[in-house]
């Protein structure tokens, strides 16, 4: 690449990875990110490196389950009905995409994105890697499953996941207790999927934006108010140096569940359909529970990562738009395991409690690449449960397409044009 200025707003897991690959092909990288907000999906999440995930999130079966599960204040996944033509756009387009035509096109996409990261991820994370202290790992991942809906889902997901070539073993009872002896919860079996991976994932941006410092990248703190295709990105008030906008040859959108708003204001009439999909977690100090191996408990839809000497419990699905608020009855099942696994004297304090919003695509596949009809213009977003997943492979990719190298994978069915 000749030496193109890029600026890249977002970061969180995907825009870092970007601003680390465009370095690398040879460009100058500018990240605006409104640091101060804190409000990043890629902090506080499960941290699972997942390529186990093959199944699109708009798969048949969801939207019904959104719906009968809309009155239960304790369900894993919930739907706010709300009357926004964004949002009622999204629904309809992620229900014309739950097919199982639409899965078995999805999975071998969203495969080969997450196996081309997780290949990247030992090279940034692994032995004598560039980002130290990660806590990356292969680590390898339990699916459980106790009542008969799970284990019916976990062994469907099983067949999907094998038939994609990917390496797992079906496990009875006894020999997933022995693989993962510390499973505190009442069990009938799982599936364990020995190629997935856990990153701490707080760790990993910090070692992330250290790196990147070091390599010339600037940091400017500020919000992006909107895209102008003279001026690059128009910023919400003045930076800390005073400018009051940032330019480049190209401009990366990665701005997590917030890109589609700011894609608008480029005028193109692109409209992104990215909802925010809200989830928790909690992270808690334990001294009783050795766990290991990263689970997820499919009856409820939680999963338990092992962080450094913390367990990460994390699940729901909530789509209700940015609302922030902290519903304590959906963090009832997440708290219930947390004391099961840390011992009946835990006390959660409110801090320990974090949300974010996954930035989910109406047909559960990321979306990258430039906007139609303003080249110079990307978009890096919209991959849902698996962002941290993806990210360095999206970063590459974003990377490969600036440069003008020919891209690690087909970008095609990432095209940010593919809903009109
Ligand atoms: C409970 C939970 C558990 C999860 N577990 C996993 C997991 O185990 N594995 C996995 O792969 N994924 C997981 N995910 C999903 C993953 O966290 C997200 O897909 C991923 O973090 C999205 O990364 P991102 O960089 O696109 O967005 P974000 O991390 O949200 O980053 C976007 C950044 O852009 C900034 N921004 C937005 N608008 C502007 C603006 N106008 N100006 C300046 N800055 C702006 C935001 O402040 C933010 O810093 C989980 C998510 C949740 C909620």
């Amino acid at each position: 690449m000749n030496r193109s200025d890029v600026v890249v707003v977002g970061g969180g897991a995907v825009g870092l990875s970007t601003a680390w690959y465009l370095v690398e092909a040879g460009a100058r990288v500018t990240v605006v990110d409104r640091t101060s907000a804190d409000d990043k999906a890629s902090t506080g999440n499960a941290g699972m490196l997942v390529p186990s995930h093959v199944i699109p999130l708009s798969a048949p079966g969801v939207i019904s389950k959104g719906l009968r599960w809309m009155l239960s204040s304790s369900s894993p996944f919930h739907i706010s009905p709300r009357l926004s033509a964004d949002f009622l756009r999204w629904l309809y387009l992620f229900a014309r995409h739950a097919t199982p035509q639409h899965v078995a096109y999805g999975i071998p996409i969203l495969r080969d994105l997450s196996m081309e990261s997780l290949r990247l991820f030992d090279a940034l994370c692994g032995d004598a890697a560039p980002l130290p202290g990660t806590g990356y790992s292969r680590t390898g991942l339990l699916m459980l499953h106790r009542g008969d809906t799970a284990r019916r889902d976990n062994l469907h997901e099983a067949d999907l996941a094998e038939g994609a070539g990917l390496d797992l073993r079906r496990l009875s009872e006894p020999e997933a207790r022995a693989l993962e002896p510390d499973i505190r919860t009442d069990i009938t079996g799982g599936v364990f999927y020995a190629t997935d991976a856990a990153i701490h994932p707080e760790r990993f941006l910090s070692a992330m934006e250290a790196a990147l410092r070091a390599r010339g990248v600037q940091f400017v703190d500020a919000t992006a108010l909107r895209l102008d295709r003279q001026v690059g990105v128009v910023l919400d008030g003045a930076a800390e140096d005073g400018r009051r906008s940032v330019g480049g040859d190209f401009v990366v959108v990665a701005a997590g569940a917030w890109t589609p708003s700011l894609v608008k204001t480029l005028g193109t009439g692109l409209s992104l359909p990215v909802e925010p999909a809200r989830g928790y977690s909690l992270t808690v100090n334990t001294h009783e529970a050795t766990i290991r191996i990263p689970c997820v408990m499919l009856d409820e839809r939680i999963t338990v990562t092992p962080m450094a000497g913390v367990l990460r419990f994390s699940g729901t699905l909530t789509l209700s738009g940015f609302d922030r608020r902290v519903e304590e009855r959906r963090l009832e099942t997440i708290r219930r395991l947390a004391q099961l696994y840390a011992g009946p004297s835990l006390a959660i304090e409110k801090p320990a409690v974090w949300t974010g919003f996954r930035p989910a695509s109406a047909d559960g596949l990321p979306i990258i690449g430039p906007v139609p009809g303003a080249a110079r213009f990307l978009v890096a977003s919209g991959h849902g449960m698996l962002g941290v997943t993806q990210a360095p492979a999206t970063g590459r990719m974003v990377a490969d397409l600036i440069s003008g190298r020919s891209p690690i994978l087909d970008p095609k069915p990432f095209a940010p044009g593919r809903f009109s």
